[in-house]
């Protein structure tokens, strides 16, 4: 994939978009995070990951958001925690897959593609990256993406 390679404070993109997103959909975004972050890596690629996953929190939960931002010496860690409907556990391997959408959310009135996540997983993959999803239904959600720190 091409990539726009920079040094960036993703702190600073998730508080922008959080505060964007929080404004046009009423919601309360919370982030936590101590001080500027940098990372090296392709900024607007990363806005758009954290664009899914918070719109995706948005959607499949009623309560506040929390967005956290962690680093240690070797890795950044991003965290979208939500305290809605969850993902049942069978169904947490499959989601990341072009086109899935959980049975729940397919009969939702909102729409989605079912495109999102595989966007999101493609970027983190471009950032030599993991995923983590800690989910129970019923009581939320969390996607845990860490990076390896350049
Ligand atoms: P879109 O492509 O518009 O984002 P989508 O939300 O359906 O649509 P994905 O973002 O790829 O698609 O997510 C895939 C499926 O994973 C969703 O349909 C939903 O069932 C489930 N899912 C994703 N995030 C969450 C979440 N935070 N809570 C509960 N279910 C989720």
């Amino acid at each position: 994939d091409w990539m726009n390679v920079s040094r960036f404070d993703v702190t600073s993109v998730v508080r922008e978009l959080s505060e964007v997103l929080g404004k046009t959909f009423r919601r309360e975004i919370r982030v936590h995070s101590d001080n500027a972050v940098y990372m090296k890596g392709d900024k607007e690629k990363v806005r758009q990951l954290l664009l899914i996953l918070i719109d995706n929190a948005i959607k499949y939960s009623k309560e506040p958001i929390d967005v956290r931002i962690r680093h240690s010496k070797n890795t950044i860690k991003l965290e979208v925690t939500d305290y809605g409907i969850g993902v049942p556990e069978s169904e947490i391997p499959y989601m990341f897959e072009r086109f899935y959408r959980v049975d729940e959310a397919r009969h939702r009135s909102t729409g989605g593609s079912g495109l999102g996540l595989s966007i999101a997983k493609k970027i983190v993959d471009i950032h030599e990256g993991t995923v983590e999803v800690y989910s129970k239904q019923g009581n939320g959600t969390t996607i845990a993406i860490q990076f390896p720190r350049k």
